[in-house]
């Protein structure tokens, strides 16, 4: 079954809110990360089981950049992690859900990553991912 590995938000600005959310959840991030590929600068909180995803984008064309413009700071999306990231997709697409990508592609925190279009999901972008070394 899956479980809820993170909670991705949309930031403007990361460095404040990466004080933010130290402050609200009383530990630092433990770890920050540019996804160059992804044109977005991330940071990872620790709540219990699951995780808090800051993600600010690093150029204008950059899908957090978009979502900014259009939607504002917010929750952008929640991602479930998977043990077999090829059959879940495959399991996907047989069922009729639209992925974003045709194949895993690797994201922060040591992850392959997969997105299912918000249209599938009540208007919730989700994310499949699989830990990978
Ligand atoms: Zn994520």
């Amino acid at each position: 079954m899956v479980r809820l590995e993170h909670i991705g938000i949309a930031v403007k600005d990361l460095e404040a809110s990466n004080e933010l959310f130290e402050q609200l959840l009383g530990t630092p991030a433990y770890k920050i990360e540019e996804v160059a590929s992804e044109h977005v600068k991330t940071s990872f909180f620790k709540t219990g089981e699951s995780k808090i995803e800051l993600l600010e984008a690093t150029t204008p064309e950059s899908a957090i950049a978009k979502y900014l413009d259009k939607r504002g700071e917010g929750i952008h999306h929640i991602a479930f992690e998977v043990e077999d990231i090829h059959a879940e997709m495959a399991r996907m697409r047989a069922q009729g859900y639209q992925l974003l990508n045709e194949q895993p592609k690797r994201g922060a925190d040591n992850k392959l990553v997969c997105f299912i279009h918000p249209k599938s999901a009540n208007g919730v972008l989700v994310e499949l991912c699989q830990t990978v070394e």
